[in-house]
């Protein structure tokens, strides 16, 4: 049984559930609500294509080739139709790249005009002068502009040749178009979580909002996680410089951090089936974007009932919307802090469900994770190109975004 909220968003106060900013009091309530899940996500990402133009070492999804099955252009419309009845205000759309569908702009205006708000994230490669001209006009696209450093050298290391220079000429084209806002979104490494500063400064300078995401060893991230997740030492420092800048955007990043000490704003819990879902590229529904994993898929938009029935039925959610066990954090007393940390980090190490985080900040996880390679799970579908691709910038057919 969900809880009934009328309108998701209405009491988040802003479009997407980045950083909620709660009394103590409101934010306890708010928590147990939406561990009983809610009638619709308030998160909900939506990978419109696994073709990518890039071949970034770390992607969630394993993204390079399109998918044949993709949903059509009408299946698409039919799910925002249906987005827009259950009242979910605001979808974030990723990839794979997804301006590379040649029908993505009709289809972020057929959800703008369908009352749906758009976030959606691009290495920027399509952003040109006319499109950030466009986006600037509308108040209810937003966009976000993936990087994974602060130097050419650190980010390209991860994202292909190239690829830092044509995201910071996007980022120069919506800050010209006087696009106030926009995201700039890092993954935290052991390579860039040093450069936090010089992200900070480069949000400033193009006056957006700095957006830092945990890695998580999903798609191409579980084969570079031990080469790229932050040391313990980094764990920390990033904890006291978040504490000290609320305004930088976390989502539910880095809650396993809390059981440091004082909360980090943001969402508290894993909101994987309860508040939060995916969407891929041909329909399935999975619990959130970093279980891409049969274990982890509640059905298929394609379904009789559609997407809806999905999320109000599928007994995967049903079973995440129970309360969970603590396992062998129970005895922890952080366990309300961090709640066991991030269960998609847990499963693709090889950590059951129940476990602590591979990150522990206590160190309980290390030890599992070096145990537990063995049986690490293989994420479900792999896109990745057969080779590398060096970097292209690829000149847009049709950006046009009506206002
Ligand atoms: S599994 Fe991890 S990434 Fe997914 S919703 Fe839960 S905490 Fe967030
Ligand atoms: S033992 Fe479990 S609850 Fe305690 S800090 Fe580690 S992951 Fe969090």
């Amino acid at each position: 049984m969900t809880a009934t909220v009328t309108s998701p968003l209405a009491f988040a106060g802003t479009p997407a559930p980045d950083n909620l900013v709660l009394s103590p009091v409101k934010r306890s309530g708010l928590a147990d609500q939406m561990k009983a899940g809610l009638d619709a996500p308030i998160c909900l990402t939506w990978e419109l294509t696994y073709a990518c133009n890039l071949q970034c070492i770390h992607c969630l999804s394993s993204s390079g080739r399109r998918d044949p099955r993709e949903l059509t252009t009408s299946e698409a419309e039919a799910v925002i139709d249906e987005l827009q009845r259950m009242q979910v205000f605001y979808i974030n759309i990723g990839g794979g790249e997804p301006t590379i569908r040649s029908d993505f702009w009709h289809l972020v205006n057929y959800a703008t005009d369908h009352g749906v708000g758009v976030k959606f994230s691009t290495n920027g490669s399509r952003i040109d002068a006319a499109v950030a001209r466009e986006l600037a006009a509308s108040d209810y696209v937003d966009v976000q502009i993936s990087i994974d450093g602060a130097d050419a050298a650190t980010n390209d290391a991860v994202r292909g040749e190239g690829s830092f220079d044509v995201a910071q000429q996007a980022m120069k084209h919506l800050h010209d178009a006087g696009f106030s806002g926009f995201k700039i979104s890092v993954v935290m490494t052991r390579h860039n979580i040093g450069q936090v500063d010089e992200l900070e400064a480069m949000a400033r300078r193009f006056n957006a909002e700095l957006r830092l995401t945990r890695f998580r060893p999903s798609g191409r991230g579980a084969d570079s996680w031990h080469e790229l997740h932050p040391t313990d030492a980094q764990q920390r420092q990033l904890y006291r410089w978040l504490l000290d800048r609320p305004e930088v955007l976390t989502g539910d990043s880095f809650f396993h951090l809390s059981a440091l000490g004082e909360p980090l704003p943001g969402l508290n819990l894993c909101g994987a089936g309860r508040v939060v879902c995916l969407i891929d590229p041909i329909g399935d529904v999975y619990a959130c974007p970093f279980v891409l994993h049969d274990e982890f898929r509640a059905g298929s938009v394609r379904d009789n009932g559609g997407f809806q029935r999905v999320w109000q039925d599928s007994e995967l959610f049903a079973e995440l919307r129970e309360p969970q066990s603590a396992g062998a954090c129970a005895s922890c007393g952080h366990f309300d802090a961090c709640q066991g940390g991030c269960m998609a980090a847990k499963f693709f190490t090889g950590i059951p469900l129940d476990g602590p985080d591979p990150e522990c900040v206590l160190g309980h996880g290390e030890p599992l994770v070096n145990s537990a390679s063995a049986a690490r799970p293989s994420p479900a579908l792999d896109h990745s190109r057969p080779t590398p691709v060096t970097f292209l910038h690829q000149n847009p057919d049709d950006t046009t975004l009506r206002r």
